[in-house]
């Protein structure tokens, strides 16, 4: 569906593009000013984007959230990825949100919890390690 907004079949606020990407305002914002970067290429999720994307992403993440964040008169902006239904995604064309928050904005961060028994987190660690 994200392909039919950067050909422009689905209007959209767009805010960026170049030849590697395209962002533009998200429809359900948290805050004004939520922004969507999609690479033009269409990924799925974070697992398929080619890291030759990711690169020419990577910096237009930045740009994006200093301008975002000097645009709303942000205090502060979350970056995020929600890869898999089980993660939030809804759509599934790989894509980043600069988020602008403001103190007092009502959002909270997920809670941590402790999650690991005794001697479970090294264990863990060695099974990333051993994934990678
Ligand atoms: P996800 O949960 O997949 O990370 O988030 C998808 C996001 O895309 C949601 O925040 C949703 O509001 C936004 N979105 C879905 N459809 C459209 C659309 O047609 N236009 C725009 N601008 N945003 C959309």
């Amino acid at each position: 569906m994200f392909c039919k907004i950067i050909s422009g079949e689905i209007p959209s606020a767009k805010v960026y593009e170049d030849e590697y990407s395209f962002a533009f305002l998200d429809i359900n914002p948290i805050n004004p000013g939520h922004t969507l970067l999609v690479p033009k290429r269409h990924f799925a999720n974070l697992y398929e984007t080619s890291d030759e994307t990711l690169k020419e992403l990577t910096p237009i993440i930045k740009k994006l959230a200093i301008a975002v964040k000097k645009a709303v008169s942000a205090d502060g902006i979350n970056i995020g990825m929600n890869n898999d239904p089980a993660a939030g995604q809804l759509v599934f064309h790989a894509h980043f949100h600069i988020i602008p928050r403001h103190l007092e904005d009502g959002f909270r961060h997920w809670r941590g919890k402790r999650a690991y028994k005794d001697g479970e987190m090294s264990h863990v660690a060695e099974k990333i390690k051993a994934s990678l």
